[in-house]
């Protein structure tokens, strides 16, 4: 009898609907003119009756009669608890009144989600920016980990156990433009997913234009067919309980059945405050990556992929004295890029050191006078044999304290950072540590000789980049 019914279904609506709506359906049973069909969701359950409850019902008439009835058995999706999936029957409804009043997020997300005609995957816009990919991220220290697990989840959508990926890290870091890059190279390989990217900042303002409208449910709806849901910048739900909850069921619904969910935000999540307990324990479900600030030769690779992007010739030195110079983050260091780029063109000149040094100035402070904090600590760490990582961490093992007091010393002498930045800059230690450093390193230089023997060597190598 099923059999029968999809035929007549199949030829009187869309391959793309039938397949995604009438394919799964697994008919069970079929006793005293009722046919028992099983559903996947609750969710599908609804989609079926607000769309196709009319031709559901011309079907089931013409091969059961008029006294046919259909009944649905919906598995129940598995929560934490359950070991195995549950059904529970539903009578069907009656025809439902027409909606009137549809959930149309934006524009460019499907034109109206509860129109069964564009559920079209074509029109489903992922809101994907398409310069963002694998590509041209480049990899490096600071984000080797995040990379990887978004390469992974970028090829095996829902099926790793990075799910969800949650990425965090300061501004300008990258997070969104790996984001965005899974997003495209999953596109890509499955053009038929529903991909979605959204930031959280637009997700709690469609929730609240959807709560002022009485249009929740379509709202819930929508974010329920996405297979991929990715989620930028997830701090912004931060006390906003409503729309918390909001996104738990989604998240649950989505994980649930598969579905890969990708988040980022500015901080680890330990560190989210005003989010849910509950929504935090779920983040730790998957993995969770971080992305640091690039270290020297990722600046380096990042300015010469985008001049090669670009199509830009430029000096090494150049590409040198500018990653030297711009070590906060990825985004400035674009900035930086570009105003160097106009600045090369308004004066018609090729791009050189001395071009570069004039564009910083503005941008910079005191960049041509100052050595920066990076160089010294690498340069310290390397004279005395000691990692990079050591002069910022907790240990008092003697060269280390050493080496880190001498990198404070120079830090103090040679750049514009306070005391109070140059601590940050050394894990996280505070104004007085560098005072007593800076103290401690002047003391030697006037009492040991051969201390003060190095130190002016290594002045050397600050002076001739100062020069
Ligand atoms: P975030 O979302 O963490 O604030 P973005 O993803 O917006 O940072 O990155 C800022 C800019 O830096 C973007 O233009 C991005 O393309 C670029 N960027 C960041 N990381 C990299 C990288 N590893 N390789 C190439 N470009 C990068
Ligand atoms: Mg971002």
């Amino acid at each position: 009898v099923w059999k029968n019914c999809l035929q007549v279904i199949k030829d009187s609506i869309g391959e793309q609907s039938y397949k995604t709506w009438f394919v799964p359906i697994v008919p069970l049973l079929l006793k005293d003119n009722v046919l028992t069909i099983q559903v996947p969701s609750q969710f599908f359950y609804e989609w079926l009756e607000e769309h196709y409850v009319g031709l559901l019902k011309k079907v089931i008439y013409q091969e059961l009669g008029n006294e046919g009835r259909l009944e649905y058995s919906i598995i129940v999706d598995r929560g934490n608890d359950f070991n195995k999936p549950q059904t529970v029957n539903i009578p069907t409804k009656k025809i439902p009144t027409a909606i009137t009043n549809s959930y149309q997020p934006e524009q460019h997300f499907l034109k109206n989600p509860f129109d069964s005609k564009t559920i079209d995957r074509n029109f489903f816009n992922s809101q994907l920016n398409g310069s963002y990919n694998f590509e041209n991220y480049i990899e490096g220290d600071c984000n080797r980990l995040a990379r990887s697990a978004g390469y992974a989840v970028a090829t095996k959508p829902g099926t790793t156990s990075f799910n969800p990926l949650m990425v965090y890290g300061g501004v300008g870091l990258g997070k969104t433009h790996l984001v965005h890059a899974i997003g495209n190279h999953i596109k890509s390989t499955w053009p038929e997913k529903f991909v979605l990217y959204v930031s959280s900042e637009k997700f709690v303002n469609q929730f609240i234009e959807s709560l002022k409208t009485n249009t929740v449910q379509d709202f819930a709806n929508f974010y329920l067919l996405v297979d991929i849901l990715i989620i930028d910048d997830v701090q912004f739900l931060s006390g906003k309980e409503k729309t918390q909850e909001m996104f738990f069921h989604i998240f649950n619904h989505l994980h649930q059945s598969g579905k890969q969910i990708v988040m980022t935000s500015d901080c680890a999540p330990p560190k989210l405050k005003g989010l849910e307990e509950r929504l935090l324990s779920r983040f730790k479900w998957g993995l969770t990556a971080d992305l640091q600030s690039p270290d020297f030769e990722t600046r380096m690779a990042i300015i010469q992929k985008k001049m090669q992007a670009d199509g830009i010739d430029i000096p090494n030195n150049v590409i040198e004295y500018l990653a030297y110079s711009v070590d906060t983050n990825v985004r400035e260091l674009e900035g930086v890029l570009i105003s160097l780029i106009a600045q090369s063109s308004l004066n018609r000149k090729e791009i050189d050191l001395e071009l570069a040094k004039n564009a910083l100035k503005h941008i910079i402070e005191d960049v041509e006078t100052e050595v920066n904090l990076d160089f010294i600590q690498k340069t310290v760490a390397e004279y005395f044999d000691v990692t990079l990582d050591s002069l910022k961490a907790k240990t008092r093992k003697k060269e280390i304290v050493t080496a880190r007091q001498v990198a404070m010393y120079f830090a103090k002498e040679f750049t514009s950072h306070s005391l109070k930045s140059i601590g940050y800059h050394f894990g996280g230690r505070d104004h007085s540590t560098v005072i007593h450093s800076v103290q401690t390193v002047s003391d030697l230089i006037d009492t040991d000789k051969k201390f003060k023997a190095s130190i002016q060597e290594l002045q050397k190598k600050f002076k001739v980049k100062t020069g």
